[in-house]
């Protein structure tokens, strides 16, 4: 047998690296669906039937094309349930002259797969991955010699690289940013688009069973799953969130409403995580919406963003600061993760739908992520691997690449301003902004102290109280303690002592 190419599960595309000079007469794909994956923590049942679903489709795919492909399942007997020694077991199989991959997502298993050489004495080439637009290297290269990373920097230079949204070397309507035009509160009554979903298949279906007899225990429910598991229905979301959502995703992006968790957002971190939807032609299908006068350039601009600058500038942190990044803790937060983040059951109605959504769709927009679940977390300084770890567990498009410096860096500020200038902390004034959350909940967020307070207000100064010496020195968070500064003592140790008493009270799940 000629060269045997492993693709992992995250890796489904057909350009990718490791298929580059595939030669369909001699060469095997080797795809493994490994206990080790599904279960290192407890994702969401919707995640693992996802990912296992687009592998299942993927392969067929590929046979369609005249590729072979060895696909071990989960199931499958002898299945070891790790990578490593599922490689193991088909370099026996096969006996290939080589084997090739492309570089994995996550530094575990970049690890596991910088043994794979010592296996047999099989040569292992490990590829770059070329998803992406910025390489490691190229990240690596603007990241050196500067003293703080911002990703409004990293994102105007992506920008011109690639000729997104850039009109003769200028910013397409001369202006790099509209942040300005996308944060508004989304009016009553406001109508939100049917979003395209896709209802599973014989496949998905059976991989469903396969996950409630198998992960029983694992976080979420599987009735509402509607993502796509191939590349032709991932194409079909693109263009279904270009012609309805896209042209007012700019002016709710920070929006939250209840009971209506995915607005005017994508829902296609999932695809382009797993490599269904590549970032380029997204960036692309959205870019052309402008041009074609079918969606405002605020709209574009925040989504290309998203896309082309934070993916990529969490991808190029994570790469350059691991394996150190995953164990800071800035801020010196220790607290068990409270159990309501798994059950859901809290009477604070901005975290109950937050969680709810989470458990019912494996998916939360990005502020309820950020200022609602991060900010809580925050707030009552949860321990930042805990929080991580929930993270990586509950979202359809989580991996650790991209989900560990959005937590640490952004939700939690454990990286001490690596990823963000100060952190994302807010009271319930700002989710009362930004919802309609505040209006059927059981406390007042008007209320700063008393049993009916909102607890996002306490924990708030609570919070600033504490990280005084860590965080008073930050000249955006001057506002904040200068107002605090006028507070008499007997106020500071009330507050401290109500939001003590609170967190006290919180059930923890370890
Ligand atoms: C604590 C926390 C954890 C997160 N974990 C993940 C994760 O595990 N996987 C993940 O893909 N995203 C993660 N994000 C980023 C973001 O919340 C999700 O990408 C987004 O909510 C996915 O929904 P969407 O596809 O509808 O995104 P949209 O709002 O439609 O945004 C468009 C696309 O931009 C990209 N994007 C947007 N924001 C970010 C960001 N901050 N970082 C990287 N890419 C971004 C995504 O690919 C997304 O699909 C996290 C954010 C926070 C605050
Ligand atoms: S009052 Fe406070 S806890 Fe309740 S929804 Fe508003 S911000 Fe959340």
């Amino acid at each position: 047998m000629g060269t045997l190419r492993v693709i992992l599960g995250d890796q489904l595309a057909f350009d990718l690296s490791a298929l580059a000079d595939l030669d369909r007469a001699q060469d095997t794909v080797l795809m493994m669906e490994v206990l080790q994956e599904c279960s290192y923590v407890r994702h969401h049942k919707q995640k693992i039937v996802l990912v296992l679903s687009a592998m299942r489709h993927f392969a067929h795919a590929l046979r369609e094309r005249g590729v072979a492909v060895d696909y071990v399942a989960l199931d499958a007997p002898g299945n070891t349930g790790t990578l490593s020694a599922e490689l193991q077991r088909a370099l026996a199989r096969h006996a290939p002259q080589r084997v090739v991959a492309t570089e994995p997502g996550e530094w575990r298993v970049r690890a596991a797969m910088d043994t794979w050489g010592a296996l047999g004495g099989t040569p292992v080439e490990i590829r770059p991955d070329e998803r992406y637009f910025a390489s490691r290297d190229r990240f690596a290269a603007w990241a050196h010699g500067r003293r703080s990373w911002r990703m409004e920097h990293f994102y105007r230079e992506m920008r011109r690289e690639h000729g997104i949204l850039m009109d003769a070397g200028e910013p397409a309507g001369g202006q790099w940013n509209y942040d300005a035009d996308n944060r508004k509160r989304l009016p009553a009554r406001t109508l939100v688009p049917a979003r395209r979903r896709f209802a599973p298949d014989a496949t998905t279906r059976e991989l469903m069973a396969l996950v409630e007899q198998r992960f029983p225990d694992h976080f979420g429910t599987l009735e509402d799953f509607g993502w796509p598991v191939t590349r032709e229905d991932a194409r079909i979301a693109l263009d279904d969130f270009i012609a309805h959502a896209l042209p007012r995703f700019g002016d709710y992006q920070d929006a939250m409403a209840a009971g209506a968790p995915f607005l005017f957002h994508s829902l296609l971190a999932p695809a382009l995580n797993l490599g269904l939807l590549a970032p380029r032609e997204v960036c692309a299908a959205a870019e052309a919406a402008w041009r074609a006068g079918a969606a405002p350039l605020n709209a574009v601009e925040g989504f290309v963003r998203q896309v082309l600058g934070w993916r990529e500038y969490v991808r190029g942190v994570y790469w350059t600061c691991m394996p150190g990044y995953a164990e800071r803790n800035a801020l010196g937060a220790t607290r068990p993760l409270p159990a309501f983040y798994w059950t859901g059951d809290t009477d604070m109605r901005c975290l109950r739908e937050a969680i709810g959504s989470t458990a019912r769709y494996a998916y939360a927009h990005h502020i309820e992520r950020l200022m609602v679940t991060g900010n809580f977390a925050l707030l009552a300084g949860v321990a930042p691997r805990e929080i991580e770890r929930w993270y990586l567990a509950v979202y359809a498009d989580a991996y650790e690449w991209v989900e560990m410096p959005n937590t640490l860096g952004m939700a939690v500020f454990a990286d001490g301003g690596q990823m963000a200038s100060k952190p994302y902390a807010a009271s319930g004034a700002y989710i009362d902004r930004m919802s309609d959350f505040c209006s059927g909940c059981a406390y007042d967020v008007k209320q700063k102290t008393g049993p009916r307070a909102c607890p996002f207000n306490y924990l708030y100064w609570a919070f600033l109280i504490r990280q005084k010496d860590r965080l008073s020195g930050n000249p955006r968070m001057a506002m904040p303690y200068r107002a605090l500064a006028a507070w008499p003592r007997e106020r500071q140790a009330d507050t401290l002592a109500e939001a003590d008493a609170f967190l006290a009270a919180l059930p923890s799940w370890t």
